[in-house]
């Protein structure tokens, strides 16, 4: 076995023989894998081989994409057959809901140059012959899915990468890893060390144990799951006879099942809703090319159903039941990218459809660790998405929900139970009792709607205008007309200190950075000059700054942070996470409720907009910063978590004769709309650069340097490719919500990044990104919402306040 190596790939399932391809092809060849047993041994030999395209994100449905057309360059370069069979697939719909999520999801690939199209059940029969018609209401039909031969295609990965200068050590064992003060990588196996580079953890079935060897918890479970290999049906036989053609893929929803031709006879797989997970703590290393014991009792509820929806498969007789492990993240998609906290210690697990998105984990994963960047906005399988928080105990019930869920809609308004309620603020309770509707960002409970006295608080799950409609209404109306209160601790916050402090912030954002007591607003960018982040930041004292952002982009702004930081210590930088909380009041009368809870001056002209202060409030030590999101006169008002109730109390009784009502996040989200205002992950991710997104005003070229300067004057020098625009939409009872395409002349030429009904303006509003040459005052647009095109506006001014004068009043 090789001593050293520029990469140590650890573990031969379909995901680590992908990354060693990758590398290679990247140029990286001397990297080596290093399997436990032999290639395939994990989850990988078992696997069904099914591969799609769709995926509710649309970034990982493309690397999906790439995954599927793939794999013929790779039985050119290896000679070794992947046992492809193309054959199109067909989700059925059962319910009105399915029907207009099918139609949601044709809608969204359409900008991905997805092939998908709505059918009817008739048309389904050409590719499905089996199906009871009565049941359904129409299909998905996605030609580009099919399913392949799981040995053969991670065999084709690994020959490629040894054609391409790569080794692979097969029965050997990673058992250890540490590193050196100079940050190489000891890995030690029952063979013999490696000192290494890198270390890539593809473990898969034992990707907790390997991340367990360098410290950390990975948010990884395994569950069992099961499908059926029939005998030969004859009905198969003759379907295949009569049109020269294999029975294609479907999904049946209803059933939580998936079906397909495996010779003469079917598969059948279900995702049942008692699903059980296997090894919940850790993977025996013993473990190896093993079933486990079927128990058809589980999935009985399910196969009843599909066998009524194909009653020509009753009567199949079983040949095989396959019961197998494989893993998942809480959020069903993988865990990607160099490891928080670690230097060179990367992650490609949690892959758990690894036929379809193999090849995208690969290919990011090599971009990432050759040039310094993904090449994709590939924030959906980020592992920097979960922080500590996402314990076993969090992974154990997220996951099962999701596997249970695998095959539900997920309705834009629906907030999943499991694990909840996670991380609370002092005010979870009073919130509660006055009729909060609350939601999950990302481990932390956030008050979205309030239900008035009488209402239920209570989500009806809905693709369209649902019943908080009106009461999201009245939060954004008492905002404008008088003052609203609202929870803001779900923001990241970050003190930032030292003395090189203020010349790092500059070189790492792109505006330059505020005098003592005022706040600015920043993109980041990347190397590439995309952008990374979107902070608001200020200037406290000499040598200390605040900084907040986004909170579900914390640890990934961290792990960026870190990256970027001096190494001589002159700047420090703190997440404050859950230490400083806040409470936002917004409204032409936000002053009159500051005024009666301090005997500061906070009249306009000695507490103006973009202010940052230091203050007492309500008696409490805080941090104010003249700013709102919703776009009107406002103050953010931090403080220790154990003063929030205090501050509340105080705030509501002060604002009591002034109209204060409690708003929550939608009417948050709602209102930043009327503004023109983005957001980060919607608006704001790493595809897009500041021009493409209007922030020309914060990105200051005259200033020296900052990281991604060169790449933004290209981007203003070239001019941006596309722009971000605002648009009004003539919607009925569905809004936007994201990811819908743009029409012009019948071509699709954009997309929406997010939307919902402006109650303050009457209109229902979209943000998106269409080409530059495109963008001209009066531009006919449609958006396509559930299905129907509707017709569309630019708007080249916010329709609430185009001055900002309200913010500055
Ligand atoms: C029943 C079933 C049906 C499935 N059907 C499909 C399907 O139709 N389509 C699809 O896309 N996916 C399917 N999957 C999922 C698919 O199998 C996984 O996505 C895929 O196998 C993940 O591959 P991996 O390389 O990440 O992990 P694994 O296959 O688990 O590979 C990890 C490898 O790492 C090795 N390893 C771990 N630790 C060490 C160490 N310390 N030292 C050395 N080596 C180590 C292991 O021996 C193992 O070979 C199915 C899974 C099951 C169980």
């Amino acid at each position: 076995m090789k001593t050293t190596a520029q990469v140590v790939v650890i573990g031969g399932g379909v995901v680590g023989c992908s990354v060693l391809y990758h590398l290679t092809k990247k140029g990286w060849t001397d990297v080596l894998l290093i399997e436990r047993d032999q290639l395939t041994s994990g989850s990988t030999w078992h696997a069904a081989g099914g591969f799609h395209t769709l995926n509710g994100d649309p970034n990982v449905a493309m690397l999906q994409s790439y995954t599927v057309g793939l794999y013929k360059e790779l039985e050119e370069i290896s000679g070794q057959s992947c046992g492809l069979h193309k054959s199109p697939g067909i989700m059925l719909a059962d319910t009105p809901e399915r029907m207009e999520f099918l139609k949601m999801t044709v809608a969204r690939g359409r900008y991905l140059g997805m092939e998908t199209s709505i059918i009817s059940v008739a048309e389904a029969k050409e590719y499905f012959p089996f199906i009871e018609e009565k049941y359904f209401l129409g299909a998905l039909l996605d030609p580009n899915e099919g399913h392949l031969d799981p040995s053969g295609t991670t065999h084709a990965y690994a020959k490629a990468a040894r054609i391409n200068g790569a080794s692979i050590e097969l029965s050997t064992r990673v058992t250890a890893l540490e590193q050196t003060p100079d940050g190489t990588w000891i890995v030690r196996t029952d063979k013999g060390d490696v000192r290494a580079e890198h270390v890539v953890n593809c473990g898969g079935l034992w990707a907790r144990e390997v991340g367990r060897m360098v410290g950390i918890e990975l948010p990884v479970l395994a569950m069992e799951h099961m499908y059926l290999v029939t005998d030969d049906i004859p009905a198969v036989v003759e379907f295949n006879q009569r049109t020269g053609k294999e029975v294609g893929h479907l999904i049946d929803f209803g059933a939580e099942s998936y079906l397909r031709q495996e010779g003469r006879g079917m598969v059948m797989g279900v995702y049942e809703k008692a699903c059980v997970p296997w090894s919940p703590r850790e993977t025996p290393w013993t473990f190896g090319q093993e079933l486990l014991a079927p128990d058809l009792d589980r999935i009985a509820p399910s196969l009843e159903i599909a066998f009524r929806h194909f009653p020509a498969l009753e009567n199949a007789g079983i040949k095989r039941i396959i019961n197998g492990p494989f893993t998942f993240a809480p959020d069903g998609n993988p865990l990607v990218g160099p490891v928080p906290g670690r230097t060179n210690f990367w992650s490609a697990c949690g892959v758990m459809a690894g036929f379809s998105q193999g090849g995208g984990v690969g290919l990011a994963l090599s971009n990432w660790m050759v040039d310094g960047d993904p090449g994709f906005d590939i924030w959906g399988m980020d592992v920097a998405r979960y922080g500590d928080w996402a314990t076993r105990s969090y992974t154990n019930a997220k996951v099962r929900e999701n596997y249970a869920r695998r095959f539900s809609i997920r309705f834009p308004n629906e907030e999943l139970p499991a694990a909840r309620p996670l991380q609370t603020t002092p005010l979870y309770d009073t919130f509660r009792e006055q009729g909060a509707v609350m939601g999950d960002s990302w481990g932390m409970e956030t008050p979205l709607w309030f239900a008035p006295q009488g209402e239920r608080a209570e989500d009806i799950v809905s693709f369209r205008r649902s019943n908080d409609f009106p009461h999201v209404g009245a939060e954004c109306r008492a905002v404008r007309d008088a003052v609203g209160v609202t929870e803001i601790a779900n923001f990241a916050k970050y003190e930032i200190t030292g003395p090189g402090a203020e010349a790092w912030l500059a070189q790492v954002m792109t505006n330059t950075m505020p005098r003592t007591g005022r706040l600015v607003l920043t993109p980041m960018l990347n190397h590439q000059g995309r952008i990374i982040g979107d902070f608001t930041i200020a200037k406290a004292a000499e040598n200390r700054f605040m900084m907040w952002g986004s909170s579900q982009a914390q640890v990934y702004h961290m792990r960026w942070f870190d990256t970027v930081l001096p190494r001589d210590g002159s700047v420090r930088i703190e997440a404050l996470g859950m230490r400083m909380i806040g409470l936002s009041i917004a409204g032409p009368r936000s002053r009159a409720v500051l005024e009666r809870l301090t005997d500061d001056d906070v009249s306009n002209a000695a507490f103006r907009f973009m202010d940052y202060r230091e203050m007492d409030i309500a008696g409490i030590r805080a941090k104010v910063n003249r700013i709102s999101y919703t776009g009107d006169l406002g103050y953010e008002i931090w403080v220790a978590p154990e003063y929030q109730l205090r501050l509340y109390t105080a705030i509501m009784a002060a604002g009591e004769d002034q109209g204060i009502r409690n708003f929550g996040m939608r009417a948050l989200l709602c209102l930043r709309l009327e503004k023109h205002f983005g957001t980060w992950y919607r608006e704001f991710r790493p595809i897009y650069g500041p021009f493409e997104a209007g922030l020309e005003r914060f990105v200051r070229l005259d200033k020296p340097d900052f990281i991604g300067r060169d790449a933004a004057a290209r981007e203003l020098a070239e001019g941006p490719k596309r722009r971000r625009v605002f648009m009004e939409v003539d919607a009925t009872d569905a809004d936007v919500l994201g990811d819908e395409p743009i029409w012009v002349d019948g071509k699709v030429v954009g997309w929406v990044t997010s939307g919902g009904f402006g109650h303050c303006v009457g209109q229902s509003l979209a943000q998106g990104y269409i080409p530059s040459e495109l963008v001209r005052p009066g531009l006919a647009l449609e958006i396509e919402i559930l299905g129907e095109r509707h017709a569309a506006r630019l708007q080249d001014a916010p329709p609430f306040d185009p001055e900002g004068l309200r913010m500055r009043m």
